[in-house]
Protein backbone atom coordinates (compact mmCIF):
# COMPACT_ATOMS: atom_id res chain seq x y z
CA UNK A 1 0.00 0.00 0.00
CA UNK A 2 1.68 3.25 -1.03
CA UNK A 3 -0.31 6.22 -0.94
CA UNK A 4 0.95 10.00 -2.12
CA UNK A 5 -0.92 11.99 -0.25
CA UNK A 6 -0.18 15.93 -0.81
CA UNK A 7 1.96 16.93 -3.62
CA UNK A 8 2.80 20.50 -2.93
CA UNK A 9 4.42 21.78 -6.62
CA UNK A 10 6.70 24.56 -3.84
CA UNK A 11 9.96 23.90 -2.57
CA UNK A 12 8.25 21.59 0.06
CA UNK A 13 10.91 18.68 1.56
CA UNK A 14 9.87 15.44 1.44
CA UNK A 15 9.12 12.55 4.48
CA UNK A 16 8.34 9.11 3.98
CA UNK A 17 6.23 8.03 6.86
CA UNK A 18 6.84 3.81 6.90
CA UNK A 19 4.36 2.55 9.37
CA UNK A 20 1.77 -0.41 9.26
CA UNK A 21 -0.40 1.39 11.78
CA UNK A 22 -3.46 3.07 9.86
CA UNK A 23 -4.19 4.98 12.93
CA UNK A 24 -0.50 6.24 13.16
CA UNK A 25 -0.55 6.88 9.68
CA UNK A 26 -3.08 9.23 9.72
CA UNK A 27 -2.13 11.32 12.89
CA UNK A 28 1.57 11.39 11.16
CA UNK A 29 0.26 12.77 7.86
CA UNK A 30 -2.00 15.53 9.36
CA UNK A 31 0.88 16.79 11.35
CA UNK A 32 4.02 16.41 9.20
CA UNK A 33 1.86 17.42 6.15
CA UNK A 34 1.27 21.12 7.63
CA UNK A 35 5.27 21.65 6.49
CA UNK A 36 6.10 18.65 4.36
CA UNK A 37 5.15 16.48 1.56
CA UNK A 38 4.39 13.32 2.71
CA UNK A 39 4.50 9.88 1.24
CA UNK A 40 3.33 6.85 3.14
CA UNK A 41 4.59 3.33 2.99
CA UNK A 42 2.98 0.05 4.66
CA UNK A 43 6.60 -1.65 5.88
CA UNK A 44 9.78 -1.57 4.69
CA UNK A 45 10.29 -3.42 1.24
CA UNK A 46 7.29 -1.14 0.27
CA UNK A 47 9.49 2.09 1.51
CA UNK A 48 12.51 0.47 -0.32
CA UNK A 49 10.47 0.51 -3.17
CA UNK A 50 9.27 4.03 -3.16
CA UNK A 51 12.61 5.18 -2.20
CA UNK A 52 14.15 3.38 -5.71
CA UNK A 53 11.91 5.35 -7.45
CA UNK A 54 12.97 8.64 -6.47
CA UNK A 55 16.49 7.90 -4.97
CA UNK A 56 17.96 11.35 -3.13
CA UNK A 57 14.26 12.82 -3.77
CA UNK A 58 13.22 11.94 -0.17
CA UNK A 59 14.19 14.34 2.88
CA UNK A 60 12.91 12.34 6.11
CA UNK A 61 11.88 9.66 6.86
CA UNK A 62 9.92 8.23 10.20
CA UNK A 63 10.20 4.46 10.49
CA UNK A 64 7.98 2.11 12.46
CA UNK A 65 10.17 -0.84 13.89
CA UNK A 66 7.36 -3.75 13.47
CA UNK A 67 5.89 -4.16 10.36
CA UNK A 68 4.80 -7.00 8.39
CA UNK A 69 7.11 -8.16 5.37
CA UNK A 70 10.12 -5.91 5.93
CA UNK A 71 10.24 -4.86 9.94
CA UNK A 72 12.42 -1.57 10.26
CA UNK A 73 15.82 -2.79 11.61
CA UNK A 74 15.90 -4.59 8.20
CA UNK A 75 14.59 -1.90 6.21
CA UNK A 76 17.66 0.28 7.59
CA UNK A 77 20.24 -2.53 6.85
CA UNK A 78 19.21 -2.15 3.39
CA UNK A 79 18.55 0.98 3.11
CA UNK A 80 21.97 2.07 4.46
CA UNK A 81 24.08 -0.40 2.59
CA UNK A 82 23.01 1.21 -0.80
CA UNK A 83 22.85 4.83 -0.99
CA UNK A 84 23.82 4.65 -4.37
CA UNK A 85 20.24 3.24 -5.09
CA UNK A 86 17.90 4.38 -2.23
CA UNK A 87 19.69 7.86 -2.30
CA UNK A 88 20.79 9.34 1.58
CA UNK A 89 18.29 10.32 4.39
CA UNK A 90 17.95 10.61 8.11
CA UNK A 91 15.99 8.06 9.71
CA UNK A 92 13.80 9.12 13.09
CA UNK A 93 12.61 5.69 14.25
CA UNK A 94 9.80 5.61 15.76
CA UNK A 95 9.04 3.29 19.25
CA UNK A 96 7.56 2.11 22.40
CA UNK A 97 10.98 0.31 23.67
CA UNK A 98 13.69 1.75 24.90
CA UNK A 99 15.85 -0.81 24.49
CA UNK A 100 15.14 -0.86 20.88
CA UNK A 101 16.65 2.67 20.65
CA UNK A 102 20.29 1.01 20.80
CA UNK A 103 19.88 -1.39 18.50
CA UNK A 104 17.92 1.44 15.89
CA UNK A 105 21.00 3.64 17.10
CA UNK A 106 23.30 1.30 15.38
CA UNK A 107 22.16 0.54 12.60
CA UNK A 108 22.60 4.25 11.70
CA UNK A 109 18.88 5.70 13.14
CA UNK A 110 19.20 9.57 13.80
CA UNK A 111 16.60 10.38 15.93
CA UNK A 112 13.67 8.67 18.22
CA UNK A 113 10.17 10.06 18.35
CA UNK A 114 8.69 8.09 21.34
CA UNK A 115 5.38 5.77 21.22
CA UNK A 116 2.33 6.83 21.47
CA UNK A 117 3.13 9.89 19.08
CA UNK A 118 4.19 12.94 21.39
CA UNK A 119 3.13 16.85 21.01
CA UNK A 120 2.48 17.87 17.29
CA UNK A 121 5.10 20.58 17.77
CA UNK A 122 7.51 18.38 19.44
CA UNK A 123 7.44 16.06 16.46
CA UNK A 124 8.15 18.42 13.93
CA UNK A 125 11.07 20.32 15.83
CA UNK A 126 12.53 17.02 15.60
CA UNK A 127 12.20 16.72 11.77
CA UNK A 128 12.99 19.74 11.27
CA UNK A 129 16.39 19.23 13.27
CA UNK A 130 17.34 16.29 11.71
CA UNK A 131 16.75 17.38 7.53
CA UNK A 132 18.57 20.45 9.15
CA UNK A 133 21.44 18.40 10.25
CA UNK A 134 21.73 16.02 7.48
CA UNK A 135 21.64 19.08 4.84
CA UNK A 136 24.76 20.63 6.48
CA UNK A 137 27.16 17.78 6.62
CA UNK A 138 25.53 16.94 3.07
CA UNK A 139 27.10 20.40 2.07
CA UNK A 140 30.64 19.47 3.78
CA UNK A 141 30.25 15.89 2.17
CA UNK A 142 29.91 17.73 -1.02
CA UNK A 143 33.05 19.86 -0.75
CA UNK A 144 35.22 17.78 1.40
CA UNK A 145 35.99 15.42 -1.68
CA UNK A 146 37.08 16.22 -5.05
CA UNK A 147 34.38 14.53 -7.51
CA UNK A 148 36.71 13.03 -10.33
CA UNK A 149 39.24 11.42 -8.16
CA UNK A 150 37.55 11.52 -4.82
CA UNK A 151 40.34 12.48 -3.03
CA UNK A 152 40.36 15.20 -0.59
CA UNK A 153 39.99 18.93 -1.45
CA UNK A 154 42.50 21.55 -0.90
CA UNK A 155 41.05 23.45 2.23
CA UNK A 156 39.63 20.45 3.44
CA UNK A 157 43.20 18.31 3.33
CA UNK A 158 44.78 21.69 4.51
CA UNK A 159 42.49 21.21 7.64
CA UNK A 160 43.03 17.68 8.43
CA UNK A 161 46.76 17.70 8.08
CA UNK A 162 46.39 20.28 11.09
CA UNK A 163 44.36 18.27 13.13
CA UNK A 164 46.65 15.01 12.00
CA UNK A 165 49.42 17.24 13.75
CA UNK A 166 47.26 17.67 16.54
CA UNK A 167 46.35 14.16 17.60
CA UNK A 168 49.91 12.71 16.22
CA UNK A 169 52.43 15.53 17.04
CA UNK A 170 55.22 13.23 17.74
CA UNK A 171 54.84 11.37 14.24
CA UNK A 172 57.23 12.59 11.83
CA UNK A 173 55.55 13.53 8.57
CA UNK A 174 56.46 13.98 5.19
CA UNK A 175 54.56 16.45 2.82
CA UNK A 176 54.87 15.31 -1.28
CA UNK A 177 53.56 17.10 -4.41
CA UNK A 178 52.45 15.21 -7.27
CA UNK A 179 52.65 17.80 -10.77
CA UNK A 180 51.41 16.09 -13.76
CA UNK A 181 53.97 18.26 -16.37
CA UNK A 182 52.80 19.94 -19.20
CA UNK A 183 49.47 19.42 -18.15
CA UNK A 184 47.51 22.15 -20.21
CA UNK A 185 49.67 21.88 -23.40
CA UNK A 186 48.58 18.02 -22.59
CA UNK A 187 44.81 19.27 -22.27
CA UNK A 188 45.43 21.44 -25.60
CA UNK A 189 46.79 18.33 -27.57
CA UNK A 190 44.78 15.26 -26.33
CA UNK A 191 41.89 16.98 -25.07
CA UNK A 192 39.40 16.92 -21.46
CA UNK A 193 38.96 12.95 -21.53
CA UNK A 194 42.32 12.21 -21.90
CA UNK A 195 43.25 14.62 -18.95
CA UNK A 196 40.55 13.29 -16.70
CA UNK A 197 41.71 9.69 -17.37
CA UNK A 198 45.33 9.95 -16.62
CA UNK A 199 44.50 12.28 -13.44
CA UNK A 200 41.66 9.59 -12.55
CA UNK A 201 44.78 7.21 -13.12
CA UNK A 202 46.80 8.77 -10.62
CA UNK A 203 44.06 9.45 -7.70
CA UNK A 204 43.38 5.37 -8.37
CA UNK A 205 46.96 4.57 -7.59
CA UNK A 206 46.61 7.07 -4.88
CA UNK A 207 43.65 5.10 -3.08
CA UNK A 208 45.53 2.33 -3.65
CA UNK A 209 48.75 3.72 -2.13
CA UNK A 210 47.09 5.17 1.01
CA UNK A 211 46.16 2.20 2.85
CA UNK A 212 49.85 1.24 2.89
CA UNK A 213 51.43 4.10 3.63
CA UNK A 214 48.75 5.73 6.12
CA UNK A 215 48.43 9.58 5.62
CA UNK A 216 46.31 11.30 3.42
CA UNK A 217 46.20 12.56 -0.17
CA UNK A 218 44.46 15.78 -1.99
CA UNK A 219 43.80 16.88 -5.57
CA UNK A 220 44.87 20.49 -5.10
CA UNK A 221 45.51 22.50 -8.01
CA UNK A 222 44.01 20.51 -11.88
CA UNK A 223 46.83 18.92 -12.14
CA UNK A 224 48.95 18.60 -8.63
CA UNK A 225 48.04 16.04 -5.94
CA UNK A 226 49.47 16.88 -2.19
CA UNK A 227 50.25 13.87 0.25
CA UNK A 228 51.28 13.88 3.63
CA UNK A 229 52.64 10.64 5.44
CA UNK A 230 54.26 9.64 8.31
CA UNK A 231 57.98 9.79 7.03
CA UNK A 232 59.26 7.38 4.61
CA UNK A 233 61.93 6.40 2.27
CA UNK A 234 60.92 5.14 -0.85
CA UNK A 235 59.66 7.96 -2.77
CA UNK A 236 61.49 6.98 -5.57
CA UNK A 237 59.63 3.76 -5.81
CA UNK A 238 56.10 5.59 -5.34
CA UNK A 239 57.14 7.77 -7.87
CA UNK A 240 58.13 4.96 -10.63
CA UNK A 241 54.59 3.06 -9.68
CA UNK A 242 52.81 6.35 -10.58
CA UNK A 243 55.05 6.69 -13.89
CA UNK A 244 54.01 3.29 -14.68
CA UNK A 245 50.36 3.46 -14.45
CA UNK A 246 50.00 6.69 -16.52
CA UNK A 247 52.23 4.78 -18.86
CA UNK A 248 50.06 1.84 -19.00
CA UNK A 249 46.47 3.64 -18.63
CA UNK A 250 48.35 6.46 -21.46
CA UNK A 251 50.84 4.01 -23.75
CA UNK A 252 52.39 7.56 -23.81
CA UNK A 253 56.04 8.12 -22.80
CA UNK A 254 55.53 12.10 -23.37
CA UNK A 255 52.80 12.17 -20.37
CA UNK A 256 54.87 11.87 -16.46
CA UNK A 257 54.58 13.99 -13.32
CA UNK A 258 57.36 15.74 -11.25
CA UNK A 259 57.70 14.43 -7.54
CA UNK A 260 58.88 17.01 -5.05
CA UNK A 261 59.20 15.81 -1.08
CA UNK A 262 59.99 17.66 2.11
CA UNK A 263 60.78 14.74 4.25
CA UNK A 264 60.51 15.18 8.08
CA UNK A 265 58.50 18.49 8.01
CA UNK A 266 58.80 21.36 10.69
CA UNK A 267 55.78 21.11 12.42
CA UNK A 268 55.99 24.99 13.00
CA UNK A 269 55.74 25.65 9.52
CA UNK A 270 52.19 25.99 8.76
CA UNK A 271 50.83 23.17 5.98
CA UNK A 272 50.66 26.08 3.34
CA UNK A 273 54.48 26.81 3.99
CA UNK A 274 55.29 22.48 4.11
CA UNK A 275 53.69 22.30 0.77
CA UNK A 276 55.80 25.69 -0.72
CA UNK A 277 58.92 23.47 0.18
CA UNK A 278 58.22 20.44 -1.05
CA UNK A 279 56.77 21.86 -4.45
CA UNK A 280 59.71 23.93 -4.70
CA UNK A 281 61.72 21.99 -7.01
CA UNK A 282 58.44 20.44 -8.66
CA UNK A 283 58.36 23.21 -10.83
CA UNK A 284 61.89 23.20 -12.69
CA UNK A 285 61.90 21.60 -15.92
CA UNK A 286 58.63 21.32 -15.93
CA UNK A 287 58.35 20.87 -19.84
CA UNK A 288 60.56 18.13 -19.50
CA UNK A 289 59.40 14.57 -20.71
CA UNK A 290 60.90 12.59 -17.98
CA UNK A 291 59.35 11.57 -14.58
CA UNK A 292 61.51 12.75 -11.76
CA UNK A 293 61.92 13.09 -7.94
CA UNK A 294 63.04 16.15 -6.11
CA UNK A 295 64.13 15.94 -2.74
CA UNK A 296 63.65 19.44 -0.26
CA UNK A 297 66.83 20.08 1.59
CA UNK A 298 68.01 23.24 3.48
CA UNK A 299 70.26 23.54 0.51
CA UNK A 300 68.01 23.90 -1.71
CA UNK A 301 66.23 26.37 0.65
CA UNK A 302 69.36 28.51 1.28
CA UNK A 303 69.55 28.19 -2.27
CA UNK A 304 65.98 29.38 -3.21
CA UNK A 305 66.61 32.40 -0.90
CA UNK A 306 69.99 33.29 -2.39
CA UNK A 307 68.69 33.39 -5.99
CA UNK A 308 65.41 35.25 -4.89
CA UNK A 309 68.19 37.69 -3.02
CA UNK A 310 69.86 38.10 -6.40
CA UNK A 311 66.85 38.77 -8.34
CA UNK A 312 65.58 41.20 -6.02
CA UNK A 313 69.30 43.24 -6.22
CA UNK A 314 69.86 43.26 -9.97
CA UNK A 315 68.52 46.26 -10.45
CA UNK A 316 70.64 48.01 -7.87
CA UNK A 317 73.17 46.21 -9.49
CA UNK A 318 73.26 47.79 -13.03
CA UNK A 319 72.35 51.40 -11.17
CA UNK A 320 75.69 50.98 -9.16
CA UNK A 321 77.69 49.22 -12.39
CA UNK A 322 78.17 46.02 -9.75
CA UNK A 323 78.12 44.61 -12.84
CA UNK A 324 81.81 44.26 -14.70
CA UNK A 325 82.67 43.15 -18.18
CA UNK A 326 85.69 41.27 -18.54
CA UNK A 327 86.93 40.04 -22.24
CA UNK A 328 88.94 36.89 -22.44
CA UNK A 329 91.17 36.88 -26.15
CA UNK A 330 90.80 34.75 -29.14
CA UNK A 331 93.71 33.99 -30.92
CA UNK A 332 94.26 32.75 -34.29
CA UNK A 333 96.40 29.58 -33.82
CA UNK A 334 97.08 28.38 -37.75
CA UNK A 335 100.20 30.21 -38.87
CA UNK A 336 104.14 30.91 -37.37
CA UNK A 337 102.73 32.26 -34.11
CA UNK A 338 99.53 32.69 -31.65
CA UNK A 339 97.67 36.27 -33.24
CA UNK A 340 95.73 37.76 -31.02
CA UNK A 341 91.99 38.30 -33.08
CA UNK A 342 89.17 38.98 -31.07
CA UNK A 343 87.86 38.59 -27.38
CA UNK A 344 84.80 37.49 -25.95
CA UNK A 345 82.66 39.55 -23.71
CA UNK A 346 81.91 37.49 -20.07
CA UNK A 347 79.89 39.54 -17.65
CA UNK A 348 80.82 39.29 -13.90
CA UNK A 349 79.04 40.69 -10.76
CA UNK A 350 81.08 42.22 -8.36
CA UNK A 351 78.77 42.32 -5.11
CA UNK A 352 80.04 45.07 -2.53
CA UNK A 353 79.00 42.46 0.47
CA UNK A 354 79.12 38.99 -1.81
CA UNK A 355 82.15 39.46 -3.83
CA UNK A 356 82.63 37.65 -7.42
CA UNK A 357 79.49 36.43 -8.57
CA UNK A 358 80.23 33.72 -11.38
CA UNK A 359 77.61 34.48 -14.70
CA UNK A 360 77.33 30.49 -14.42
CA UNK A 361 74.85 31.21 -11.11
CA UNK A 362 73.32 34.41 -12.27
CA UNK A 363 72.37 34.34 -16.09
CA UNK A 364 70.14 30.84 -16.34
CA UNK A 365 68.59 32.72 -12.93
CA UNK A 366 67.55 35.76 -15.08
CA UNK A 367 66.65 33.90 -18.51
CA UNK A 368 64.83 32.07 -16.59
CA UNK A 369 62.63 35.12 -14.73
CA UNK A 370 63.24 37.50 -18.06
CA UNK A 371 65.79 39.85 -16.69
CA UNK A 372 68.75 38.87 -18.75
CA UNK A 373 67.52 41.17 -21.59
CA UNK A 374 68.52 44.18 -19.65
CA UNK A 375 71.47 43.11 -18.47
CA UNK A 376 72.71 42.10 -21.53
CA UNK A 377 72.06 45.40 -23.04
CA UNK A 378 74.37 46.46 -20.41
CA UNK A 379 76.62 44.81 -21.55
CA UNK A 380 76.28 44.59 -25.19
CA UNK A 381 76.98 48.39 -24.78
CA UNK A 382 80.11 48.13 -22.50
CA UNK A 383 81.54 46.21 -25.36
CA UNK A 384 80.58 48.35 -27.89
CA UNK A 385 82.34 51.57 -25.43
CA UNK A 386 85.08 49.18 -25.22
CA UNK A 387 85.99 48.06 -29.13
CA UNK A 388 85.93 52.05 -29.68
CA UNK A 389 88.34 52.44 -27.10
CA UNK A 390 91.02 50.23 -28.00
CA UNK A 391 90.26 50.96 -31.49
CA UNK A 392 91.58 54.74 -30.87
CA UNK A 393 94.07 54.11 -28.65
CA UNK A 394 95.54 51.42 -30.34
CA UNK A 395 94.93 52.07 -33.87
CA UNK A 396 94.02 48.29 -34.08
CA UNK A 397 90.34 46.52 -34.71
CA UNK A 398 89.53 44.20 -31.59
CA UNK A 399 86.71 42.44 -32.63
CA UNK A 400 84.50 41.39 -29.47
CA UNK A 401 81.96 38.82 -29.15
CA UNK A 402 78.88 39.45 -27.02
CA UNK A 403 76.62 36.65 -25.58
CA UNK A 404 73.39 36.95 -27.04
CA UNK A 405 71.22 34.69 -24.29
CA UNK A 406 68.31 32.43 -25.75
CA UNK A 407 65.61 34.48 -24.58
CA UNK A 408 66.73 38.04 -25.89
CA UNK A 409 66.21 36.61 -29.60
CA UNK A 410 62.27 37.17 -28.69
CA UNK A 411 62.90 40.98 -28.68
CA UNK A 412 61.21 42.59 -31.40
CA UNK A 413 63.86 45.24 -32.00
CA UNK A 414 66.74 43.20 -31.34
CA UNK A 415 68.46 44.44 -34.78
CA UNK A 416 67.89 47.48 -34.31
CA UNK A 417 68.75 47.82 -31.15
CA UNK A 418 72.07 46.52 -31.82
CA UNK A 419 72.72 48.48 -34.96
CA UNK A 420 71.67 51.70 -33.05
CA UNK A 421 74.61 50.55 -30.98
CA UNK A 422 76.99 50.19 -33.52
CA UNK A 423 76.44 54.02 -34.52
CA UNK A 424 76.59 54.81 -31.10
CA UNK A 425 80.21 54.15 -31.50
CA UNK A 426 80.70 54.46 -35.05
CA UNK A 427 81.76 50.55 -35.07
CA UNK A 428 81.21 48.41 -37.92
CA UNK A 429 79.14 45.30 -38.33
CA UNK A 430 82.32 43.02 -37.97
CA UNK A 431 83.28 44.54 -34.48
CA UNK A 432 80.60 42.91 -32.40
CA UNK A 433 79.88 39.43 -32.75
CA UNK A 434 76.79 37.79 -31.72
CA UNK A 435 77.46 34.19 -29.84
CA UNK A 436 74.46 32.61 -29.71
CA UNK A 437 74.19 28.95 -27.93
CA UNK A 438 73.24 25.88 -30.65
CA UNK A 439 70.63 24.89 -27.77
CA UNK A 440 68.57 27.90 -28.55
CA UNK A 441 68.73 26.54 -32.20
CA UNK A 442 67.24 23.25 -31.37
CA UNK A 443 64.80 24.76 -28.57
CA UNK A 444 62.98 27.17 -31.20
CA UNK A 445 64.36 26.80 -34.50
CA UNK A 446 62.03 28.69 -36.01
CA UNK A 447 62.18 31.87 -33.77
CA UNK A 448 65.57 31.98 -33.81
CA UNK A 449 66.48 31.17 -37.51
CA UNK A 450 64.05 34.54 -37.90
CA UNK A 451 65.64 36.26 -35.50
CA UNK A 452 69.32 35.37 -37.02
CA UNK A 453 68.13 36.08 -40.34
CA UNK A 454 67.45 39.76 -39.52
CA UNK A 455 70.30 40.27 -37.86
CA UNK A 456 72.61 39.33 -40.44
CA UNK A 457 70.83 41.11 -42.94
CA UNK A 458 71.62 44.02 -41.32
CA UNK A 459 75.12 42.78 -41.53
CA UNK A 460 75.69 41.26 -38.28
CA UNK A 461 77.77 38.13 -37.66
CA UNK A 462 76.84 34.88 -35.69
CA UNK A 463 78.99 32.60 -34.15
CA UNK A 464 77.02 29.33 -33.08
CA UNK A 465 78.00 28.84 -28.63
CA UNK A 466 78.64 26.00 -27.37
CA UNK A 467 78.29 23.65 -30.30
CA UNK A 468 78.11 19.86 -30.29
CA UNK A 469 75.62 19.89 -27.34
CA UNK A 470 72.19 21.31 -28.84
CA UNK A 471 71.85 18.32 -31.48
CA UNK A 472 71.48 20.41 -34.54
CA UNK A 473 71.20 18.09 -37.32
CA UNK A 474 73.04 17.98 -40.15
CA UNK A 475 70.63 19.03 -42.88
CA UNK A 476 69.69 21.78 -40.06
CA UNK A 477 73.07 23.19 -39.95
CA UNK A 478 73.35 23.28 -43.57
CA UNK A 479 70.37 25.78 -43.70
CA UNK A 480 71.13 28.05 -40.31
CA UNK A 481 72.66 31.63 -40.75
CA UNK A 482 76.11 31.10 -38.79
CA UNK A 483 79.28 32.47 -39.46
CA UNK A 484 81.19 30.09 -37.44
CA UNK A 485 81.28 27.28 -35.30
CA UNK A 486 82.32 27.32 -31.34
CA UNK A 487 83.07 23.72 -30.06
CA UNK A 488 81.69 22.69 -26.94
CA UNK A 489 84.49 23.27 -23.92
CA UNK A 490 83.31 19.81 -22.92
CA UNK A 491 84.91 17.96 -26.20
CA UNK A 492 88.22 20.00 -25.27
CA UNK A 493 88.52 18.98 -21.87
CA UNK A 494 87.95 15.35 -22.60
CA UNK A 495 89.92 15.40 -25.98
CA UNK A 496 93.30 13.96 -24.73
CA UNK A 497 91.59 11.00 -22.97
CA UNK A 498 89.10 10.05 -24.83
CA UNK A 499 89.56 9.11 -28.86
CA UNK A 500 85.93 9.64 -29.16
CA UNK A 501 86.03 12.95 -28.14
CA UNK A 502 88.95 13.37 -30.13
CA UNK A 503 86.88 12.04 -33.42
CA UNK A 504 83.95 14.08 -32.45
CA UNK A 505 86.18 17.21 -32.54
CA UNK A 506 87.69 16.17 -36.01
CA UNK A 507 83.95 15.75 -37.39
CA UNK A 508 82.75 18.94 -36.21
CA UNK A 509 85.75 20.42 -37.93
CA UNK A 510 84.80 18.59 -40.89
CA UNK A 511 81.27 20.27 -40.60
CA UNK A 512 82.49 23.77 -40.34
CA UNK A 513 84.91 23.77 -43.46
CA UNK A 514 81.98 21.83 -45.18
CA UNK A 515 79.86 25.00 -44.06
CA UNK A 516 82.98 27.12 -45.24
CA UNK A 517 83.29 28.95 -41.67
CA UNK A 518 85.63 29.57 -39.31
CA UNK A 519 86.06 26.99 -36.10
CA UNK A 520 86.44 28.38 -32.49
CA UNK A 521 87.52 25.78 -29.69
CA UNK A 522 87.12 27.28 -26.54
CA UNK A 523 88.34 25.83 -22.93
CA UNK A 524 91.91 25.31 -24.63
CA UNK A 525 93.90 25.16 -21.27
CA UNK A 526 97.10 22.90 -22.55
CA UNK A 527 99.81 23.31 -25.04
CA UNK A 528 99.02 19.73 -26.36
CA UNK A 529 95.59 20.60 -26.89
CA UNK A 530 96.31 23.73 -28.42
CA UNK A 531 98.80 21.52 -30.75
CA UNK A 532 96.29 19.08 -31.71
CA UNK A 533 93.39 21.41 -32.79
CA UNK A 534 95.78 23.31 -34.68
CA UNK A 535 96.92 20.00 -36.41
CA UNK A 536 93.34 19.29 -36.94
CA UNK A 537 93.05 22.37 -38.52
CA UNK A 538 91.20 24.62 -35.94
CA UNK A 539 91.21 28.64 -36.90
CA UNK A 540 90.73 30.08 -33.49
CA UNK A 541 91.24 29.08 -29.93
CA UNK A 542 90.07 30.86 -26.78
CA UNK A 543 91.13 29.03 -23.63
CA UNK A 544 92.57 29.33 -20.12
CA UNK A 545 96.31 28.29 -21.77
CA UNK A 546 96.13 32.09 -23.29
CA UNK A 547 94.59 33.97 -20.71
CA UNK A 548 91.54 33.42 -18.49
CA UNK A 549 88.47 36.37 -19.01
CA UNK A 550 90.40 39.37 -17.84
CA UNK A 551 89.49 43.10 -16.46
CA UNK A 552 89.24 45.75 -19.37
CA UNK A 553 92.97 47.02 -18.24
CA UNK A 554 94.77 43.58 -18.03
CA UNK A 555 93.26 43.21 -21.07
CA UNK A 556 95.56 46.00 -22.90
CA UNK A 557 98.55 44.43 -21.90
CA UNK A 558 97.59 41.37 -24.29
CA UNK A 559 97.30 44.15 -26.92
CA UNK A 560 100.38 45.73 -25.66
CA UNK A 561 102.30 42.38 -26.22
CA UNK A 562 100.20 41.90 -29.56
CA UNK A 563 101.37 45.33 -31.05
CA UNK A 564 105.34 44.38 -30.07
CA UNK A 565 105.19 40.85 -31.09
CA UNK A 566 104.07 42.24 -35.12
P1 LIG B 1 80.19 30.66 -22.48
O1 LIG B 1 79.60 31.69 -23.35
O2 LIG B 1 80.31 29.29 -23.05
O3 LIG B 1 81.57 31.22 -22.02
C1 LIG B 1 82.70 30.46 -21.84
C2 LIG B 1 82.97 30.15 -20.42
O4 LIG B 1 84.07 29.32 -20.30
C3 LIG B 1 83.28 31.38 -19.56
O5 LIG B 1 82.76 31.13 -18.28
C4 LIG B 1 84.78 31.34 -19.53
O6 LIG B 1 85.32 32.01 -18.42
C5 LIG B 1 85.03 29.87 -19.43
N1 LIG B 1 86.35 29.49 -19.92
C6 LIG B 1 87.05 30.04 -20.92
N2 LIG B 1 88.20 29.38 -21.09
C7 LIG B 1 88.24 28.39 -20.19
C8 LIG B 1 89.21 27.36 -19.88
O7 LIG B 1 90.28 27.23 -20.48
N3 LIG B 1 88.87 26.49 -18.90
C9 LIG B 1 87.72 26.58 -18.22
N4 LIG B 1 87.47 25.70 -17.27
N5 LIG B 1 86.80 27.55 -18.48
C10 LIG B 1 87.07 28.44 -19.46
P2 LIG B 1 82.04 32.26 -17.48
O8 LIG B 1 82.67 33.57 -17.73
O9 LIG B 1 81.89 31.77 -16.09
O10 LIG B 1 80.63 32.29 -18.17
C11 LIG B 1 79.75 31.21 -18.11
C12 LIG B 1 78.62 31.36 -19.04
O11 LIG B 1 77.79 32.45 -18.65
C13 LIG B 1 79.02 31.68 -20.45
O12 LIG B 1 79.36 30.52 -21.12
C14 LIG B 1 77.77 32.30 -20.98
O13 LIG B 1 76.86 31.32 -21.36
C15 LIG B 1 77.23 33.01 -19.79
N6 LIG B 1 77.58 34.44 -19.88
C16 LIG B 1 78.69 35.10 -19.47
N7 LIG B 1 78.57 36.42 -19.70
C17 LIG B 1 77.36 36.60 -20.28
C18 LIG B 1 76.63 37.75 -20.75
O14 LIG B 1 77.07 38.91 -20.71
N8 LIG B 1 75.39 37.52 -21.28
C19 LIG B 1 74.86 36.27 -21.36
N9 LIG B 1 73.65 36.13 -21.87
N10 LIG B 1 75.51 35.20 -20.94
C20 LIG B 1 76.75 35.35 -20.39
CA1 LIG C 1 79.85 32.48 -25.25
CA1 LIG D 1 80.59 28.42 -24.96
Amino acid sequence: MLHILRRDPGRKRKVLIVEDSEINIHYLTVIVGREYDVICAANGQEALDALRMQPGNVSLILLDLIMPVMDGYEFMNEFHAHPEEYGIAPVIVLTADREAEVESLRRGAADFIPKPLDYPEVILARIERSIALEEDSRLVRNNERDPLTLLYSRNFFMEYVRQFDLTDPEVPMDAAVIVLNRFYMLMDIYGRQFIRKVLKAISDELHRILPETGGLACRSDPGCFLMYLPHREDYDDICSRLAAIIRDVTGNTRVNIHMGIYQNVLKSLDAEQRYERASLLCYDNKNSYKTSCYYYSDEVHDKEIFNERLIMMMDTAIREKQFVVYYQPKYVIQGKRPKLHSAEALVRWVHPDMGLISPGIFIPLFEENGLVYRLDRYVWSEAARQVRLWHDKFQKKIPVSVNVSRTDIYAPELENELSDLLTLHSLDYDDLLLEITESAYTDDSAQIIETAKKLRDKGFKIEMDDFGTGYSSLSMLTSLPIDALKLDMSFVRKMLDSPRELKLIRLILDIARFLNIPAIAEGVEKEEQCNLLKEMGCDLIQGYYFSKPVPPEDFEKLIQKELEAA
